[in-house]
């Protein structure tokens, strides 16, 4: 165990302004270090009631509604920076809270902070469209208005990257919003709620609740004052929740699971091919809704490839998370670990054959809530685990021969996340990409992000799209006016008269 950990978080709602004790708490044990890490305010519908209104309050009275562009971007920017002051500690929080390594927290944190800036820079740039065509007489103006109240319900996987894909957009597009983040990573978003204060954002604009998607999460996504919900999460919840908002007709995005392939034709660069998928499918020990955790590799060269993957594998630091030398750390709860575990035995049942791990992984000191590099060939798309989301460090092996195959596997699944291919070839390459059923398309790549690019999926992976131009977009309401100039209108009663 690690002697200087910091004392355990204490975390707060923060509604209309004020931080709030909560009559309940709950607590997080470290995946990786087994002590308790925070301590949280446990929301209920009294909370979750007060910060929606006080959102709704604060979205009706215009202070940051009707607020310039420039006003905006300034406090976005003041956060920006604030989030670069805070790394270390906001990343600590993240470790302990999530089991990923440090080093990768630091940098998710760090790049959250361009998120910041990057929507700044929209909500100054943002206008709607003017008609100057419609006749001499007319002209129509086309105004993008900030939706409303937005409910912010995030997961634990990345919880201070996601919620920095959503919050910064929401808010440079003029929303004010109530935020819930996980029951199992809550601390950071307290942490932002310490920096939009300090940074002087208004009372009431952005709201936190703290506690369980039952009664939070459902209230979120049933109140009439809220306009609309965006959701990262597991795809059985987002179903849920597009049930829950149906009845007040709200606008639902979602960004939900994947089962995501990198494709490799023989011509490829092997090289850096192996070294991608060994990353798609370990990063975030797996648990990342971009995982590759298909490989479909070419037959001609599948025997070999696959044993540089494992090769590759077994060089990943697997360990504990605090160590800045770390790339994988623990898995977030015992019963995940568990459910994993089920999925290999699954696939081993079904005549899958285990190539590297299959197993629980003891880490020296800090117990097994640890899972071993996998992967696992032989696997044939009737198999459970070749459309399943693992969501661990578990690389399922298919084969292919010819393009069509390979795009008929890519896309043989509920979903559509993200989709990879390698080859030396541009016209293989803009082939696969062109029908591959995916909402990004890595070639000769693997998950390069960028603050300007739309992120989202097709299929059951979700709807509507975050970041870029087109996430911010989300936000936006859009609507026409009609304006008749010069010249009166001719009269509907008269002219039938006559
Ligand atoms: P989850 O769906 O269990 O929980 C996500 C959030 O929803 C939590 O805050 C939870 O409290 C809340 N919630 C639970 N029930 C709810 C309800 N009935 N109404 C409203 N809110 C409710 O997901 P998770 O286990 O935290 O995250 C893992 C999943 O997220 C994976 O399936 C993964 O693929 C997906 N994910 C997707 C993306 C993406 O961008 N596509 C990114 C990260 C994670």
């Amino acid at each position: 165990m690690t002697a200087d950990l910091p004392d355990v978080f204490e975390g707060r709602h923060f509604i209309d302004g004020k931080w709030r004790d909560g009559r309940e708490t709950f607590e997080r044990v470290s995946p990786s270090h087994a002590v308790v890490v925070s301590r949280s305010a446990k929301g209920g519908v009294a909370e979750a009631e007060a910060a929606i209104e006080a959102a709704r309050r604060a979205f009706d009275s215009g202070v940051w509604s009707r607020a310039s562009g420039k006003d905006r971007a300034t406090i976005l920017l003041k956060v920006a920076e604030l989030i670069e002051a805070d790394v270390d500690r906001i990343a600590l929080q993240e470790t302990l809270e999530s089991g990923k390594p440090i080093t990768q927290a630091r940098g998710e944190v760090s790049g959250a902070a361009d998120l910041w800036r990057y929507a700044a820079s929209l909500a100054r740039s943002t206008h709607g469209d003017s008609h100057n065509t419609l006749g001499d007489d007319m002209l129509g103006v086309v105004l993008k208005e900030p939706i409303g109240v937005v409910s912010i319900i995030t997961p634990w996987n990345f919880p201070f990257w996601i919620l920095s894909q959503k919050l910064p957009f929401a808010l440079a597009a003029g929303c004010t919003v109530v935020v819930k983040p996980s029951e199992v990573t809550p601390s950071s978003t307290v942490m932002m709620g310490e920096l939009l204060e300090q940074a002087g954002l208004p009372a009431g604009v952005c709201n936190i609740v703290l506690g369980f998607g039952d009664p939070v999460g459902s209230l979120m996504s049933t109140h009439d004052a809220v306009d609309m919900v965006t959701f990262t999460g597991s795809t059985a919840v987002g179903k849920a929740i597009t049930k829950a908002s149906a009845g007040t007709l709200k606008k639902v995005a979602l960004e939900l699971g994947g089962k995501n392939a990198q494709v490799i034709f023989p011509d490829a660069n092997l090289d850096d091919a192996a070294d991608a998928v060994v990353f798609g499918a370990y990063f975030n020990v797996g648990q990342c809704c971009n995982s590759s955790s298909r490989l479909i590799v070419h037959a001609d060269i599948a025997q070999d490839f696959v044993a540089r993957v494992v090769a590759l594998s077994r060089d990943v630091v697997f360990g504990d998370p605090l160590n800045p030398d770390t790339q994988v750390g623990a898995i977030v709860t015992p019963e995940h670990n568990s459910k994993i575990d089920g999925h290999v035995r699954d696939a081993v049942a079904a005549g899958a054959k285990i190539e590297l791990g299959g197993g629980y992984l003891d880490v020296p000191g800090l117990g097994r809530q640890f899972y071993q590099p996998t992967v696992v060939s032989g696997v044939t798309p009737d198999m459970e685990i070749a459309g399943h989301e693992v969501f661990g460090p578990v690389l399922s092996v298919l084969e292919f021969n010819t393009l069509d195959e390979a795009v008929t596997l890519t896309n043989g699944t509920s979903y559509g996340l993200s989709a990879g291919v390698w080859s030396e070839n541009v016209h293989t390459c803009l082939a696969f990409a062109r029908r591959a059923e995916a909402g990004t398309v890595w070639t000769n790549t693997w998950m390069d992000g960028f603050p300007e690019l739309a992120f989202g999926g097709v299929k059951q992976s979700g709807q509507g799209r975050e970041i870029g131009r087109y996430g911010f977009d989300e936000f936006l309401e859009v609507k026409s006016v009609v304006m008749r100039v010069g010249r009166t209108r001719p009269s509907w009663v008269r002219s039938r008269v006559a």
